[in-house]
């Protein structure tokens, strides 16, 4: 069974976000990071894809290897931004004929100095991909959500409308990360409202340096609570402090996510082990139990939604 949407309904399931390494230093660095992540055995492993297309070979490659030689369920990411219609089914095409199962379909960005505000592909939203890849396969799909509103939506209702109409044909979606257990029930909740229960995948980033999450806060338009930005600001220059508060405030926002029903944790690791290893170890699901995961969802709410 390695379609994710099945692994998710087994179990709350662990999964972790790599790049595609750039230099042959970085592989080696991605190597040793697969085997230290290989302790918390992941449930699948997402590769992202860079927005105009320039990790496309290394991405399957990661892949392919990933999925066949670690025995590892892969999910590709795959974006619309500078690709054709034919590009991109024939890049999905590749992955059919490889076995693989599982892809995350996105937009991307547009491209530095793109002058229409689109991605610049043939396919202008992430529900085209999604459309293409149900085209092309048997593909399992999955979309990105942006708990606090996607940074170029109008406004909020707005980008969840659009989200409802994307996850239903999709089988789940993974968020952007987020910091405060609040906006992803308020992301669920908004999805139920609209008619949409497909399991949505929090996806959390541990802060491991000030820059870091000042960058990535910028480009994904997530949220980072005063507090957090406080106790991160008071740390600058200690980057062991940092990697601490890092771990504290994701050990405790993934413990209120599966206290509340959430079908997984997905951890975005810039390629490294350290902070999910960490979280994961507090939280006891380095040795997984599937009867322990059975009793959390038994006596979940987002599990048991009320009989109306
Ligand atoms: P969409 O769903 O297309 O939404 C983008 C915007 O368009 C939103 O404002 C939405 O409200 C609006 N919109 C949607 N449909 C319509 C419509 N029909 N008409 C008008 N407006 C509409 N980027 C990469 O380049 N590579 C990656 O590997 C990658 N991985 C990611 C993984 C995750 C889990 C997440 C959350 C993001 C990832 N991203 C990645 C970033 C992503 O590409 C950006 O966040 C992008 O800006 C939006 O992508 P989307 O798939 O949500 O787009």
């Amino acid at each position: 069974m390695t379609r994710v949407v099945d692994l998710l309904a087994a179990r709350t399931c662990v999964s972790v976000e790599l790049w595609p390494p750039r230099t042959d230093a970085a592989a080696a660095r991605l190597e040793a990071t697969l085997d230290r992540l290989a302790e918390l055995a992941p449930d699948f492993a997402s590769i992202t894809y860079g927005a105009a297309g320039s990790t496309r070979d290394r991405t399957h490659e990661l892949v392919v290897s990933l999925q066949r030689d670690r025995g590892t369920t892969a999910m590709a990411h795959l974006v619309c931004a500078a690709h054709t219609r034919a590009e991109l089914e024939s890049i999905l095409s590749r992955y059919r004929e490889e076995g693989i199962e599982n892809v995350l379909a996105l937009r991307g960005d547009p491209p530095e100095g793109s002058s229409d505000g689109l991605a610049d592909g043939e396919l202008g939203h992430a529900i085209e991909l999604v459309e293409l890849a149900r085209d092309v396969g048997t593909f399992c799909v999955a979309v990105a959500a942006h708990p606090a509103g996607h940074p170029g939506a109008p406004d909020v209702a707005t980008d969840r409308r659009r989200l409802a109409r994307k996850l239903s044909l999709a089988d789940l979606a993974v968020t952007q990360f987020f910091y405060e257990v609040d906006e992803y029930l308020r992301l669920v909740d908004d999805l139920a409202t609209l008619g949409v229960d497909r399991p949505v995948v929090p996806g959390i980033m541990p802060v491991t340096s000030a820059r870091t999450l000042e960058r990535m806060a910028a480009l994904s338009g997530a949220r980072v609570p005063d507090a957090l930005a406080d106790r991160v600001a008071a740390a600058r220059g200690d980057p062991d402090e940092i990697a601490r508060v890092g771990v504290a405030v994701a050990t405790e926002l993934c413990g209120a996510l599966l206290e509340a029903g959430a079908p997984g944790l997905h951890f975005y690791t810039m390629n490294q082990f350290a902070a999910t290893l960490a979280i994961c170890d507090s939280l006891g699901l380095a040795g997984r139990r599937e009867g322990a995961d059975a009793d959390r969802r038994a006596a979940s709410p987002l599990m048991n939604p009320p009989v109306v």
